[in-house]
């Protein structure tokens, strides 16, 4: 006897497609006989300086009570963003990274009779939590690659529960000015949570761009989620975090596994928060990697859209996927974004100032004989 297993799974989950993750390094070097040093990553939008010196030896020093469980509260790393962003602790919710805070917050609001409102082009966890929880999708058309906040309020309808706001947007590199979020929060009902994902806020310099920070305590429907894994360097150790109503972290600590985040992490996020030099560094390497990049896409001929995160989406004006497959040959990962609706771009992850040459280098030999 067989029985058809995915006909059981929640309606949802039978419709869901699993979450496509760049490729790994090792799979790579495995497939072409290469050694993983050979191999340049820009696929992920990790950090390329390596962790933080400060948060490699903060998971050694808590190695030895590794037979422990972790502090499910993470007293110590709540304290430490709450001097840092000047919230109380109780407006803090830890995640195992923030895809467990996109999750946790639809898993806590959101029903098979809701809607949920996010972009075209928006960040690829919005369709499949929101899908999880046999909620609707209402995936408003992008404008100029970026959020229309204006349709995305035109969107809301008596049966909204959350919308998703990612500023800047992955794959994209969009970015929403003050003036616009203000405009749209002042649209939006009380009782419709608006989810602020500023995964890649680290890296923003300019100051035409708000901070979801500045409107947490005013707006008590507003949750602003954050990461350790982008500029902090932390990816594989799954930290992030949100900033919320304490009546919003209380229904997301209802529904969180009681040690979502490990003590390694925990320990690790503590010790990077506080190297303001890792940080100062890390913007410093990304705004000149950005440069250097958008210089050589310009000597190409090249057009992309302007990025105000570590990444930048590059349209070649034909269908990326042979690209793609191209520059794996060529020892170098970087990111297909046709499940974004982006069929011929490629996302690129600013990598060290090497590594963007290997790519510029790749990409032009690829493109003079794909
Ligand atoms: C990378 C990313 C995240 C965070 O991922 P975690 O590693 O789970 O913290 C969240 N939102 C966006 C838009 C991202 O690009």
């Amino acid at each position: 006897m067989s029985c058809d297993f995915l006909a059981l799974a929640q309606p949802g989950v039978q419709k869901l497609s699993p979450y496509v993750p760049g490729k790994p390094v090792e799979e790579l070097a495995r497939e072409l006989g290469l050694n993983p040093s050979d191999i340049v990553k820009l696929a992920s939008n990790e950090n390329p300086l390596g962790p933080s010196p400060l948060a490699v030896q903060a998971i050694q020093a808590a190695l030895p009570e590794l037979t422990r469980y972790p502090d499910g509260n993470g007293f110590a790393l709540k304290q430490a963003l709450s001097e840092r962003f000047d919230v109380p602790p109780a407006m803090i919710t830890l995640g195992n990274g923030s895809n467990d805070i996109l999750e946790l917050i639809t898993r806590a609001f959101v029903g098979p009779q809701h809607e949920v409102v996010f972009s075209e082009h928006a960040f690829a966890v919005y369709p499949i939590v929101t899908q999880a929880v046999g909620a609707k999708a209402i995936v408003v058309p992008a404008k100029n690659w970026g959020h229309d906040l204006s349709a995305m309020a035109d969107a809301l309808t008596p049966a909204t529960r959350l919308v998703f706001i990612a500023n800047p947007n992955n794959p994209t590199g969009t970015w929403i000015s003050r003036g616009d979020l203000e405009a749209f929060l002042e649209r939006v009902p009380e009782n419709v949570i608006v989810v602020l994902d500023e995964a890649y806020t680290e890296y923003v310099e300019a100051s035409d761009m708000p901070s979801g920070l500045d409107y947490v305590s005013s707006r008590p429907n507003l949750l602003v989620s954050r990461t350790f894994s982008k500029a902090y360097g932390l990816a594989a150790l799954r930290v992030g975090y949100a900033i919320s109503d304490p009546a919003i972290a209380d229904a997301m600590n209802r529904v969180r596994q009681p040690f979502n985040v490990n003590s390694l992490a925990l320990a690790a996020a503590v010790a990077a928060l506080g190297d303001v030099n890792y940080l100062g560094e890390s913007r410093v390497v990304n705004r000149q990697g950005m440069l250097q990049l958008e210089a050589g896409l310009a000597d190409m001929g090249l057009d992309w859209i302007p990025s105000r995160g570590n990444f930048i989406a590059v349209d070649l004006r034909r269908e990326a996927a042979p690209v793609f497959q191209a520059l794996l040959r060529e020892g170098v990962i970087v990111r297909p974004v046709a499940n974004y609706g982006m069929p011929n771009h490629l996302r690129v992850t600013i990598g060290l100032k090497n590594e963007n040459q290997r790519f510029l280098d790749a990409l032009a030999r690829v493109l003079a004989s794909v």
